[in-house]
């Protein structure tokens, strides 16, 4: 299975002054650890990094032992940009990808078999965990409009992996339709082509701000 990695953000809510994923973490680059739990995975063959080339030098240091067994793509100014180059720029062969966000360090290869084998089966998985708090849809001056039930709610998580052909048409109806999204199942779903939902973990946070780095930092040594 090829596995693309998006990994060319700013980091700006993190406040670092630098691409987040270049951050210390226990000892190395937040992105070190997501990287490393790919190579543990028993199913991925080819890792794609998709990568701000003023980042690349730094980012392909940070990987160690696995850097010389990654595949650098240059990454855009939005997250579906950066996708898009990576879908573009997958070997001739790949049928099925999967796309994990580098900010996701904390996912175990267990996770990443597991969505391999439902993509294996299916056109279109997402990993996501039901929600727990009661949430709210508001106006654009934050009054409630309304709260949908609960039991249809699920928050989005990465891995997400899709048929090749069919995500590279998404994203082509994407650019011709001036659409913009936050991942890469929206664009099915505006198609109406289905989705599987795979049940994730509660730890599979994705690190926005300084408190999620914290909570990592004690997730990791605990692993
Ligand atoms: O900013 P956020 O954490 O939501 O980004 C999700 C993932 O997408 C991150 O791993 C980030 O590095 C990546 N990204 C990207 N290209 C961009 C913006 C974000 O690859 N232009």
């Amino acid at each position: 299975m090829h596995l693309l990695i998006p990994a060319a953000g700013s980091g700006r809510r993190m406040k670092a002054g630098k691409n987040k994923l270049l951050i210390n973490l226990n000892g190395e680059a937040l992105l070190y650890w997501t990287v490393r739990s790919a190579f543990l995975s028993k199913k991925i063959s080819w890792v794609g990094i998709i990568g701000q080339p003023h980042d690349k030098s730094q980012i392909i240091n940070s990987l160690k032992s696995f850097s010389n067994k990654v595949n650098w793509i240059d990454g855009g100014d939005t997250r579906q940009e950066s996708v898009r180059n990576g879908i573009n720029n997958l070997p001739n062969d790949a049928n099925k990808v999967l796309i994990h966000d580098g900010a996701r360090c904390l996912i175990k290869p267990e996770l990443i078999d597991k969505c391999s084998n439902e993509l294996e089966m299916n056109d279109a998985i997402i990993l996501a965990i039901k929600v727990t708090d009661t949430i709210k849809v508001v106006n654009e001056y934050q009054f409630i409009k309304e709260t949908p039930n609960r039991n249809f709610l699920w928050a989005a998580q990465t891995p997400q992996g899709f048929s090749v052909q069919k995500l590279k048409k998404a994203h082509q109806k994407a650019l011709d339709n001036n659409w913009s999204v936050t991942d890469d199942a929206s664009l099915f779903e505006r198609l109406n082509w289905e989705v599987k939902i795979i049940e994730g973990s509660s730890t599979n946070i994705k690190i926005t701000s300084p408190i999620d780095l914290k909570i990592a930092s004690l997730f990791l040594n605990k692993d």
